[in-house]
């Protein structure tokens, strides 16, 4: 311990008395050439006047000694360093040159370095037992492991654990992850039998590709929970498209977590729920759910926050019923939700959760008890934890189920409540967060069930691509040449003619068979139908040459370069968007909503990052709230959505092969039957002027 102090309040000091107090199983050799005694301990002048070895140096001596610290730990053989100290890379110019050095003299000796600008480590298990943080909580050992990027909220984060009834094995504040990093943590996490779960909490992801390789396998195995905070960069660079504006803030990191099963938490409260959650109960086979209540109001609650979180509200077997049947009184309802009533003591309980949680159209259970004053709530609490671990444990119909429970009201609350949690059943207060957790819980269980598809085969002429994409300059390239890009790769587009004044225009508009569609184009004219820049349905001549001549009149002086735009009308009769930004951190992030000029307004969009396998599309087109509408509806014909999910792996293709495409927009690509002629009516891409790779760094 390097820097070691006496000073109350001093960081140093409490960083010893963290040591020795967490019954710390070896030596502790507090350093300080300025002190004598530390917490009755005598200190050294130097690392390098300490007898014995010393596996791990924790730093909190000011910034500018820690290099010279570091290179007598080096020296001494110390395997690696805890660097507590703030002042590097955080603070820019000087503070950055000091880590560079800290780091360059770690490798020289072989030593990992956890932190600068850091918290501290922890490790409860038996036989090492090392706080070597700054803490002021004491957590109990435990089946969690977290890694906080910010060291301020590990504390806080440390506390609301061990008030949320969980214990840690392992906790790490990585700081400003000059070397070990969060994708370290859970590699070396993958394999120590104590840890069940892992928490992350991290503001940014410095090597998302290593990070997506490790977490996407780790998280197979044992879940991870994130909590992130900060805002991707996707979509700034994007300014003027649509895909830019609807992806937003963020949306690159959330599909990034989601595609490599990280669950993902907006709040450490709910991070702590389901932490638990996933720690006593079994995950889920799937997303029925069914709802045991003795009140009607939050019963309503619960059935619409999981409705809303995409779970069903399965209907009960007949034979559930008919037990439910004999076991409740008549006024009590037999459908799901499953009302008690309030005159529902334990008994009755017992009985309904018997019958439900054998039901085989039932996933998983969600309690609900408000605690009448004629009720032993405790009484309650014991039937449930009957239901959910003696009857799962006996009967394989009742395994496999979790249970959560959402207690309200106040009689006798707080001994039902330690009850349940002291049998492993989550307990709520409040229905939405109970559904919210369910919601993670069945989102794990696809996770696991979800196989990777490999892509099909693609024939694309790259070449013809890559001879227009090489010849374009930077910025949005041309009509013309998107048409070639996009026709190399197999996305249709509808035929299109250009021309500059309205005879040509009518000319074109024969050629090409009526109706036909006019639209005027301009390096400036981004959206066209803002400008009543696109007329539809032109029948004949006639009709063309006036409605060019008023593009004309009223265009050409405000754009340079107006072109005269004719195209045939795409038959059919959904509209998607279907794009693609490349993320500077996170590389393309591939977006497909329901599209047209509404986009904005109804933001149904589905994000996913590459590489997308062979089923991600289907998944992301599925996943819009507006998927119904893809199929038939209400008298119109099924859309052709294999060529859609065929269209965005084209589009992954090309973005691989062209790594200067920094945004790809087709809105609309107009959907018709299987078997029609599906067609993209406007695309653009916007090439940058060199390859984009994404930032190497840190994760
Ligand atoms: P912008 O997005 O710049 O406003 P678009 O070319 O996307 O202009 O056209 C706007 C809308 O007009 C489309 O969403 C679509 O509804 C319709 N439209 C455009 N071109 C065609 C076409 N060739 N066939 C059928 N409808 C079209
Ligand atoms: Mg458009």
């Amino acid at each position: 311990m390097v820097g070691a102090s006496r000073r109350p309040g001093a960081i140093g000091r409490q960083v010893v008395a963290n040591l020795i107090e967490s019954g710390f199983e070896g030596p502790v050799y507090p350093v300080n050439a300025r002190t004598a005694v530390v917490l009755s301990m005598p200190t050294y002048a130097s690392v390098l006047d300490i007898p014995g070895p010393v596996d791990l140096a924790v730093l909190c001596v000011p910034a500018t000694e820690v290099v010279a610290v570091a290179r007598e730990c080096g020296e001494k053989g110390v395997g690696g360093l805890v660097v507590i100290t703030a002042g590097f890379k955080e603070i820019g110019g000087e503070g950055a040159d000091r880590e560079d050095e800290l780091l360059a003299i770690a490798r020289q000796y072989g030593m990992r370095i956890v932190g600068p600008n850091c918290m501290g480590v922890i490790n409860t298990e038996e036989g090492v037992r090392l706080d070597a943080s700054f803490a002021a909580t004491r957590t109990p050992p435990g089946a969690v492991a977290m890694v906080s990027q910010s060291g301020a909220l590990g504390e806080a984060i440390l506390a609301d654990a061990t008030t949320a009834g969980l214990g840690v094995s392992m906790f790490a504040s990585v700081g400003n992850r000059a070397d070990v990093t969060a994708a370290d943590l859970l590699e070396y996490w993958e394999h120590v039998d104590s840890v069940r779960v892992i928490l992350l909490y991290v503001e940014s992801l410095g090597n998302p590709a290593k990070f997506v390789e490790v977490a996407r396998r780790v998280s197979r195995h044992k879940p991870i929970l994130a909590v992130k905070s900060g805002r991707s960069a996707a979509g700034a660079a994007a300014a003027g498209s649509h895909t830019g504006s609807v992806a937003g803030a963020d949306v690159a990191a959330d599909t990034l977590f989601r595609q490599c099963g990280v669950l993902r938490v907006t709040s450490f409260r709910q991070m702590f729920a389901l932490a638990a959650a996933l720690l006593h109960q079994p995950v889920p086979r799937g997303g029925r759910i069914a709802v045991v209540t003795n009140a009607g109001g939050p019963g309503i609650l619960a059935t619409d926050a999981l409705d809303a979180y995409g779970l069903e509200i399965v209907k009960l077997a007949p034979k559930t019923r008919t037990r439910l049947q004999r076991a409740l009184p008549p006024e009590a309802s037999l459908h799901n939700p499953v009302d008690l009533i309030a005159s529902a003591d334990a008994d009755r309980y017992r009985k309904a959760l018997r019958a439900v949680i054998r039901d085989p159209n039932v996933d998983a259970l969600l309690v609900l008890f408000v605690s009448p004053i004629m009720i032993d709530a405790v009484q309650v609490a014991e039937a449930i934890v009957e239901a959910a671990v003696r009857e799962a444990a006996d009967d394989p119909a009742a395994a496999g189920k979790p249970l959560l429970v959402c207690l309200m009201g106040r009689q006798r609350g707080r001994e039902a409540l330690e009850l349940l949690r002291d049998n492993g059943v989550p307990v709520f207060r409040y229905p939405e967060d109970a559904a919210r957790t369910m919601r993670s819980l069945v989102a794990r269980s696809r996770m696991l069930a979800r196989e990777a598809v490999p892509l099909p085969k693609l024939r694309v002429r790259r070449n013809d691509a890559q001879r227009v994409l090489d010849a374009a300059p930077a910025g949005w390239l041309d009509g013309p040449s998107v048409e070639t890009v996009l026709c190399a790769y197999g996305i249709p587009l509808a035929r299109t003619r250009r021309v500059s004044d309205p005879g040509e225009a009518v000319a074109a508009a024969h050629a090409l068979g009526y109706p036909v569609v006019l639209k005027a184009e301009a390096p400036k004219l981004v959206h066209k139908t803002e400008l009543r820049a696109v007329v539809t349905g032109l029948r004949n001549g006639d009709e063309v040459y006036d409605a060019a001549e008023d593009l004309c009149r009223r265009l050409r002086k405000r754009f340079k370069g107006l072109t005269l735009l004719l195209q045939e009308r795409a038959p059919g009769h959904r509209e998607l968007l279907l794009g693609m930004t490349r993320d500077p951190r996170y590389g393309p992030l591939f977006a497909v909503g329901l599209g047209g000029t509404q986009v904005e307004v109804m933001r149904d969009v589905a994000f996913r990052i590459a590489p997308l396998d062979g089923a991600d599309p289907a998944e992301m087109l599925g996943s819009l709230k507006g998927a119904p509408l893809l199929g038939a509806w209400r008298g119109d014909p099924p859309a052709d959505v294999e060529l859609a999910a065929e269209m965005l792996l084209r589009m992954q293709q090309l973005v691989a092969d062209a790594p200067r495409i920094q945004e790809i927009e087709i809105n609309p690509f107009i959907l018709a039957a299987p078997g029609e002629r599906s067609l993209a009516v406007d695309a653009r891409i916007h090439l940058s002027e060199d390859a984009v790779e994404p930032q190497g760094g840190r994760s």
